[in-house]
């Protein structure tokens, strides 16, 4: 997605530990004309897709699934990070290891909003060695839905997480992908 990249060239910054900041128009700071554009290009990407709820991850996820969703005319649920997990088997739960915190979570999702009729497809805003996404698509799983598919805005491809979950026969559409970056400069893929 050409506005995406152009963006990222111009407001993203590299910082140590392969983190790239886009704090300024993604997940701090949220430039919804882009973000806007995004949520289109998710719904000209998936338009074949049966989708009837997105699925995210809390915080940085919600938004950009917020503007997405009006384009599909679903409802978005998002999985939450807990601090401890009460078994009562109202919930979906599972382990995530957050990549920018480097810290291991509960994240649960209420049986109430996602079930076996539900087709779905996933969204959020990074992909890197994919904890994120394979924490949702667990939750995907226990609730017997049908996982459409994944939207991702920025894939780090030099992390491995794309390559695990294309591998895993799931169809994922990055609006960048960024294949290398330093300092200076950034590649994308094509
Ligand atoms: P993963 O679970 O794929 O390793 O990492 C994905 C999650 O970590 C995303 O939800 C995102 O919040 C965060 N993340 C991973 N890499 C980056 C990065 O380079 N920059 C920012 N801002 N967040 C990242």
């Amino acid at each position: 997605m050409k506005l995406l990249k152009d963006r990222i060239l111009k407001d993203g910054v590299v910082k140590p530990g392969n983190i790239l900041k886009v704090d300024s128009f993604l997940n701090h700071q949220m430039d919804i004309t882009l973000i806007n554009e995004i949520g289109k290009e998710f719904k000209r990407r998936f338009s074949d897709c049966p989708i009837t709820k997105i699925l995210t991850i809390e915080a940085s996820g919600i938004g950009i699934a917020c503007i997405a969703a009006q384009y599909f005319d679903v409802p978005v649920v998002f999985a939450k990070k807990a601090q401890s997990v009460n078994l009562d088997g109202e919930m979906y739960t599972t382990k995530v290891e957050s990549f920018t915190h480097k810290k291991v979570y509960d994240v649960i999702l209420s049986k109430k909003f996602l079930g076996p009729e539900d087709h779905v497809l996933l969204i959020d805003d990074f992909l890197a060695n994919g904890c994120a996404l394979l924490g949702l698509i667990d939750i995907v799983k226990k609730s017997g839905a049908t996982l459409e598919g994944a939207g991702i805005v920025i894939e780090k491809g030099f992390q491995h997480g794309g390559q695990e979950i294309r591998d895993m026969g799931i169809r994922l559409e990055s609006l960048a992908i960024v294949d290398s970056m330093t300092d200076d400069s950034l590649t994308f893929r094509d």
